[in-house]
Parts: structure tokens; C-alpha cells; sequence
């Protein structure tokens, strides 16, 4: 069987002119590499669910047919020993897709939910509905992030003393709002969120009153680097993410992590961080 994830990921510092010209030191987290099924956030994001899960014997969750977070649910369900039911938004598609096929390898059984009924999956009529048809599960939303995500990303800020400024792309939100939650005073967390409409804020904010009644440590989200919203890309960001990879050998994910990496070295340019500081890009998978 697959060895479970191993934290703390390893840092290492990136040499790009564009920061040092700043004055600034640049350093990358590998959360990328904690496992190869459960990467990054997506296991730190997991780990405090999987108890109950096991309690239960089953998770249940939801997502789109691409998602990773059903991906990694599926894993974790296989290497920890529960079972794991995956409500698909949509119709099924034959022959599954890489995502599904893999889902349904590690033993996640799916299941499909309209479109309009998706909508208001985590009303209570469609939950009460799910558990007649499934029985008892520990039921985790729509990417993962509910207080115990969020507790286990407050884990990832205890693992990066002596960085000023710690900076992660977001999704739903709880990445960030357990991260900030966990660093020590005097250092920030910047989010950037890869979806459109200005949400992220309010999101990250409702996550940490969640968790922990109320606002936790010093965070913000920037707003302008999702290039059209969810999934999409322009031409800049594939530019952006190709010379990335061609001057440090790091292929950065165009949904999430080439998003972050493009709005630091943008913010790094305009004089956003004070010179002198060790700004921190995590790569969450
Ligand atoms: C899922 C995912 C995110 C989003 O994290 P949230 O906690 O939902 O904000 C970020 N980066 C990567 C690589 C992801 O797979």
C-alpha cells in the first residue's frame, strides 16, 4: 500500500531577478511533493477528516468531473481504509475520464446529481436524500473545506517560521484561512484567488468564524489574477508558465499555482513587499 504523506515539505529558494531586483528573497514550498495520490493542500486539507470519515466507515463528497479534490478523497479513502462516495455534478460520460477512472480504481463508488439539484447539494432535503440512498457518512463540501481543513492547514503555517510574507492561490478559500490562521504575529498571508467575482474575502472570512468564531491572523486576498476565472487562461499566463518552467524547471499548474506565481512576481514589481523581506509561494500541488 502507499505510504501515507510525509510533512513538512521541503523549501527551497528560487533565484528570479524579478524579485531580487526588488530587494527580495523568493523561496518556494514543495507541498507538492508530500505525495504523489494526496498532494499539497489536498492532504493537509484531509488529514483531520480522515477520524471521522473512519467512524463513519464512509466519506461522501461532491465535485465536477475534473476535480481534484475527488481525486484525492479516493486515494485517501484506499491508502486509510474507508469507504468513499463521490456525488458528480452532471451526467455520467462513457469511457470515464482520467480523474473518474482513477477515482473509481482506488474504490469510490460515484454517483451523478443533475445540474439544478447540484445546486443545492448541501441544502438539507438532498443531504437527507443521500442518506437514504447511502446510509451513514461523514460528509465533507464541495472542495473540501469545512473547520477541520481548515485546522489542518493552520498546520502548514506552523511549518514556515521566518518568512514575512506567505503567499498561496485559492479556491474555496480554506488553504488560506487556516494558513493565516497559523502563522506567528508579524507574518502575513496573501491569497490569491483564481476565481471571478470578488467572493474570496467573504469566503475566507466565513471559513475562520467556522472554525474559530471569528477573524485569525493578518491576511488579504488579491482579486486580479484569476485570467477570466475558474480554469480559464490567456495567452500572458501561458507565456508566464512556460518561461517559468523554462528558467527554473518547475511546471506550475495553470488552475491554481501559475495564477499565484504570476500576481507575486507582479506584486513584487509594483513595490508591494518591503525591501529585504523572504516572501514564500507555496506550491499546493
Ligand atoms: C484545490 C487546490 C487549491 C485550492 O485550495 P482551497 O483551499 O480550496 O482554496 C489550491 N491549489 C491547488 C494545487 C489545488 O489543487
Amino acid at each position: 500500500m502507499t505510504p501515507p504523506p510525509e510533512t513538512p515539505s521541503p523549501v527551497v529558494e528560487l533565484a528570479d531577478g524579478r524579485a531580487a531586483r526588488r530587494g527580495l528573497r523568493l523561496f518556494l514550498k514543495r507541498d507538492d511533493l508530500v505525495h504523489p495520490e494526496l498532494p499539497g493542500n489536498k492532504w493537509r486539507k484531509l488529514r483531520h477528516n480522515i477520524g471521522p470519515a473512519r467512524d463513519h466507515g464512509t466519506l461522501l463528497t461532491f465535485g465536477g468531473a475534473y476535480s481534484n479534490h475527488i481525486r484525492a478523497v479516493a486515494s485517501a479513502g484506499r491508502v486509510y481504509g474507508f469507504a468513499t462516495i463521490g456525488v458528480i455534478r452532471g451526467e455520467e460520460h462513457l469511457p470515464l475520464n482520467a480523474t473518474l477512472a482513477h477515482a473509481r480504481r482506488m474504490g469510490m463508488r460515484l454517483a451523478y446529481m443533475d445540474r439544478a439539484t447540484y445546486r443545492r447539494k448541501h441544502e438539507p432535503d438532498v443531504v437527507g436524500a443521500l442518506r437514504e440512498r447511502w446510509g451513514d457518512f461523514h460528509l465533507l463540501p464541495e472542495g473540501g473545506s469545512n473547520a477541520p481543513a481548515v485546522r489542518g492547514c493552520a498546520e502548514l503555517g506552523a511549518e514556515v517560521p521566518g518568512f514575512d510574507v506567505v503567499c498561496v492561490p485559492c479556491g474555496t478559500g480554506g488553504t488560506l484561512a487556516g494558513l493565516a490562521a497559523g502563522l506567528a504575529p508579524r507574518q502575513r498571508a496573501v491569497g490569491f484567488s483564481v476565481l471571478k467575482g470578488g467572493f474570496m474575502t467573504g469566503e475566507v472570512e466565513r471559513l475562520q468564524r467556522e472554525t474559530y468564531g471569528g477573524r485569525r491572523g493578518d491576511w488579504s486576498v488579491e482579486d486580479g489574477f484569476h485570467f477570466g476565472g475558474y480554469a480559464r487562461s490567456t495567452p500572458e499566463l501561458e507565456a508566464f508558465a512556460a518561461d517559468f518552467a523554462g528558467r527554473h524547471g518547475i511546471v506550475l499548474d495553470r488552475i491554481y499555482t501559475a495564477k499565484m506565481m504570476f500576481g507575486v512576481l507582479a506584486l513584487a514589481g509594483r513595490g508591494a513587499f518591503p525591501e529585504g523581506a523572504r516572501v514564500l509561494a507555496v506550491i499546493t500541488g
